[in-house]
């Protein structure tokens, strides 16, 4: 059964009087050629555990679950889950979890599947085609609360993929675009145009995969305040650093002054223009100015 077919699905909506949920974010990719080419970046290997996001009908389940060690589906809809244990009925490696994945506690997932198919596990490697209201919370739950995933490949609103992906300088260079890049390497998969999904969204995709890198790609001396510093940033875009840093843990404008000067950077540029290595050197010295307070 072709499972991406348009005609597929909508047998699915007769047999189980199913009704696609807006709200959830339910839209079904119909290209094979797409599904493919998320599953060939994720390189799977029989020692994977793959942990999906929002499997909806199974397309990329049942393409992912054949390469992998065994594949983790996490569905927030009860009424998807009799049609995916349908679905998905021919493979044993695949199970089903019927959970908000921003409320699953992932970690004991990971220690739960430790071995797969009587191995040691490889890699943990997350996909999914996300709703596209919540991709941005998802990525910063994977990333912040350091799931030992090693990429994770995901489908998401271009808008949202383009300020991931953006350079200092761009406009579309935000917090999110530093934030991902400290903590992943990012590599483009595949644009995809809206006409791929049933129903069919309001904007176009595309396909990330970000693989977590294993060492911080500066030194930080303190991770909080690097955050803070990039959140106050960019949370006043239009002021300038001298201006944008006062507040930070309390710092004064004066001291905010101050530890750009020891990192080097000129107090007029603006949050835009800085590299990630740049934040880093203001976020440690405004971080030793933290410290003595
Ligand atoms: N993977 C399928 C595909 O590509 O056709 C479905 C993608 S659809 C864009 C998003 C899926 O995520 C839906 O099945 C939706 O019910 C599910 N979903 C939405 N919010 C979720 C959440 N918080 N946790 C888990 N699944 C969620």
């Amino acid at each position: 059964m072709k499972l991406y077919a348009p005609s597929t699905i909508k047998e699915i909506k007769e047999k189980y009087g199913f009704k696609i949920s807006k709200s959830l974010g339910q839209n079904f990719l119909t290209d094979k050629n797409i599904i493919d080419k998320i599953i060939d970046a994720m390189e799977l290997t029989e020692r994977d555990l793959v942990i999906e996001i929002g499997p909806g009908l199974g397309v990329l389940t049942a393409e992912a679950a054949p390469q992998a060690g065994k594949v983790l589906a996490i569905e927030i809809d009860k009424n998807l889950i009799p049609i995916l244990k349908e679905n998905l009925k021919e493979f044993d490696n695949i199970e089903i979890i019927n959970q908000d994945f921003v409320k699953t506690n992932l970690i004991n997932l990971l220690e739960q599947n430790d071995i797969i198919r009587g191995q040691k596990r490889e890699k943990v490697k997350i996909m999914g085609n996300l709703p596209y209201y919540i991709t941005t919370p998802i990525i910063m739950k994977i990333l912040e609360d350091r799931i030992p995933a090693d990429s994770i490949t995901i489908m998401m609103q271009k808008e949202v993929a383009d300020r991931i992906k953006a350079a200092p300088g761009s406009r579309t260079y935000g917090a999110l675009s530093v934030a991902v890049q400290y903590y992943c390497t990012v590599k483009d998969v595949a644009k995809v145009p809206r006409e791929v999904f049933y129903p069919q969204p309001k904007v176009d995709s595309t396909v990330l995969r970000l693989d977590v890198r294993k060492e911080r790609p500066v030194e930080l001396t303190n991770e909080n305040v690097f955050f803070a510093c990039v959140k106050s940033g960019f949370g006043q875009r239009r002021k300038t650093l001298g201006n944008s840093l006062a507040g930070v843990c309390g710092l004064s404008k004066e001291e905010a002054q101050a530890a750009l000067a020891e990192a080097g950077i000129d107090p007029v540029r603006r949050a835009e223009t800085l590299s990630l290595s740049e934040f880093a050197e203001i976020a440690n010295a405004v971080a030793a100015k933290c410290e003595k307070r």
